[in-house]
């Protein structure tokens, strides 16, 4: 059966935008947003050679805050697909939640609410899992934080986690795995690293 490797998008594959002038910061809606972080190209390959098929698994909850439209985070999801392609690695499909609970008075109303899809739900997982017929129990689910490895377990994957020092100023991980056995004890990814590539190698080497 096939086996599977889900991705987080934001701060996994791609960086954070970052605007010098305002300070802002926010995730990418546009195709020149899109910056492929580093050891991603090689981290999938080394899981492609291993036979893993790819997935991206995100929650983009800025059209229920009204920061930007569904269309614009597509657009920008079709461009990392294109770089990656370019670099010899496919991507099956890109699964969106684009709910939030609370949403703003801005935001598209029919996204506003809860959804069974959003991270740390598993229901893009499952999703995914009911599209491209993997099978779990040989699957991963790679990302940056808590809700990313929180899905994973609940959907029956197995969960690496990356936690690159310094790299994202959003990143409630930025001091390290330490920083998650602070905040959620109960949450322990099977594997973890500093970046794609070392979460890839211990996933191929994983018993
Ligand atoms: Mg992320
Ligand atoms: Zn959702």
């Amino acid at each position: 059966m096939m086996k599977a490797c889900i991705l987080d998008r934001d701060a996994t594959l791609i960086d954070v935008v970052r605007d010098d002038e305002s300070g802002v910061i926010t995730t990418a809606f546009h195709p020149a947003h899109v910056r492929i972080l580093p050891g991603v190209v090689e981290g999938l390959r080394i899981l492609r050679d291993d036979g893993y098929i790819f997935a991206v698994a995100s929650n983009q909850p800025g059209p229920a805050k009204g920061h930007f439209r569904v269309e614009a985070v597509e657009r920008a999801n079709a461009a990392l697909v294109d770089l990656l392609r370019a670099e010899g690695i496919e991507i099956a499909h890109v699964e969106c939640c684009f709910h939030h609970p609370e949403g703003t008075p801005q935001g598209d109303p029919s996204l506003i609410g809860e959804c069974a899809c959003r991270k740390p739900k598993p229901g893009l997982l499952l999703k995914l899992q009911s599209r491209l017929g993997f099978d779990p129990k040989a699957s991963w689910m790679v990302g940056d934080n808590e809700g990313d490895v929180r899905a994973g377990a609940a959907a029956g994957l197995k969960t690496g986690l990356i936690f690159a020092l310094n790299r994202c100023e959003l990143c409630p991980l930025r001091a390290g795995v330490s920083s998650l056995e602070r905040i959620r004890p109960d949450v322990r990814p099977d594997v973890h690293g500093a970046n794609l590539v070392e979460v890839a190698n211990q996933i191929v080497a994983f018993a």
